[in-house]
């Protein structure tokens, strides 16, 4: 596609934008009734406008049946979880039983690597990003303490060469290769919140089972964003947040994969709960833990209702615009950021890679000087970007509700600041 720098050029990419009117179904931000530029979909997606409804129908049922409402509710609240099971299941490209909504994103990762970080006194390695997000970065820690090692010894972690910002997919499989012997377990990010990078879950993974080890990824960033193919790609498991691309609440609930040929397997080693067990029986409050089949068979307890209410309202708009659709917008959209903002080049530096392919909606760039500066002042002119310590401005172009306009008026703003 050539870019142009002009505003027809952008409202022509928006009529002709088949996802334009999605951005209808959210509630936009404003400001002094002024239209606000929302680029923090990577942190905490807009509210879709369907899930004050979702909340009321439940909140309704609960006024009108109590304890009842198990049963007699519309969606009735004893089988919540598989309302959402299947439109979750195409946003990660799965089959449903291979995933579960539940719990909290940090909460699903330990329970996961409960399940399939299995150390020995030979393979004990857990690889991860050595940018990865905080609560990742403790779980593995303390993952590691959890099995009496030292997390120093058990930890390797990937960092970019010398000189660059995000890793190359050659360097991640060379070093899976390199601790073929020690390897457990590969636990990655989908895309690093950072750098904006995505990593090539599915080289990664055929690279990790080659020499015995499993490969896990967090989806914070990936879910809603990429096109993903869990299944296909052999994925071991995964777990997500719902509250960033996926637009639905804050400390919204999480989803869970786990890949087939371990879903249905009753041996697998796992920390369980009363939800987790034989549906069928659940309620007879028997002795002896039979999980449910699927990745379902790890869930701990009931359904947190209201913020899955909202988690399947937002993935019915998912499923009604296609992860697929919503991909071939996004490369287009963040296409245009990327041309918009490499008009700048002297004065910010794009970290996120330029090769799609390696990349979801969100651009991350370094301001040669004050970064913060310039944060501040795109706020000003309503154009909310996210900081992150120590020098990096986050933009997402999330597919679902911005717009090509959108961008262009981040390019108007730009020009604005540089000049003066
Ligand atoms: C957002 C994010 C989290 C947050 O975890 P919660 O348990 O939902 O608070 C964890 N890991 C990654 C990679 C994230 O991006």
């Amino acid at each position: 596609m050539e870019y142009q720098n002009s505003i027809s050029f952008a409202k022509s990419l928006d009529q002709q934008d088949p996802l334009a009117s999605f951005k209808h179904q959210f509630h936009l931000l404003e400001k002094e009734g002024k239209h606000v530029v929302y680029l923090c979909g990577n942190s905490l997606g807009l509210q879709p406008k369907n899930a004050k409804a979702a909340i009321e129908q439940e909140l309704n049922d609960w006024a009108e049946f109590g304890v009842d409402g198990h049963f007699d509710g519309k969606n009735p609240w004893k089988y919540y979880h598989h309302f959402l099971t299947e439109n979750a299941a195409k946003v990660v490209g799965a089959k449903p039983h291979e995933v579960v909504i539940m719990n909290n994103l940090t909460a699903n990762l330990h329970l996961m690597m409960v399940s399939f970080y299995k150390p020995t006194a030979t393979r004990y390695k857990i690889m991860m990003e050595a940018t990865a997000f905080p609560s990742d970065q403790y779980a593995m820690e303390t993952q590691a303490r959890f099995h009496g090692l030292n997390p120093d010894e058990a930890i390797i972690e990937l960092k970019p060469r010398a000189g660059e910002y995000t890793l190359r997919t050659e360097d991640i499989l060379a070093q899976i290769e390199a601790h073929k012997d020690s390897l457990a377990i590969v636990m990655m990010g989908g895309v690093n919140y950072y750098t904006g990078q995505a990593f090539d879950m599915k080289s990664i993974s055929t690279a990790a089972h080659k020499v015995g080890a499993i490969a896990g990824f967090d989806l914070a960033h990936a879910a809603g964003n990429l096109h993903l193919q869990l299944h296909d790609w052999d994925v071991d498991f995964a777990v997500w947040c719902t509250y960033k691309y996926l637009n639905s609440g804050p400390g919204g609930t999480s989803g869970v994969f786990v890949h087939e040929r371990f879903a249905n397997r009753p041996d697998i080693v796992r920390f369980a709960g009363w939800w987790g067990h034989d549906e069928k029986e659940r309620f007879l409050m028997k002795k002896g833990f039979k999980p449910m089949e699927g990745a379902a068979g790890w869930q701990l307890s009931n359904a947190q209702i209201f913020p899955m209410a909202i988690h399947k309202a937002s993935l019915e708009l998912f499923a009604e615009a296609g992860m697929e659709n919503l991909r071939a917008k996004s490369v287009l959209l963040t296409g245009y950021l990327e041309y918009i903002l490499k008009a700048f080049s002297e004065h910010l530096t794009i970290i996120t890679p330029s090769d799609p392919n390696q990349r979801g909606c969100q651009l991350s760039i370094i301001v040669k000087e004050n970064g913060k500066a310039l944060f501040d002042y795109l706020c000003s002119q309503n154009i909310i970007p996210d900081w992150r310590e120590p020098d990096v401005i986050r933009m997402s172009a999330v597919p679902m509700y911005n717009s090509f306009e959108d961008i262009y008026h981040i390019g108007q703003a730009l020009n604005n600041y540089f000049k003066k």
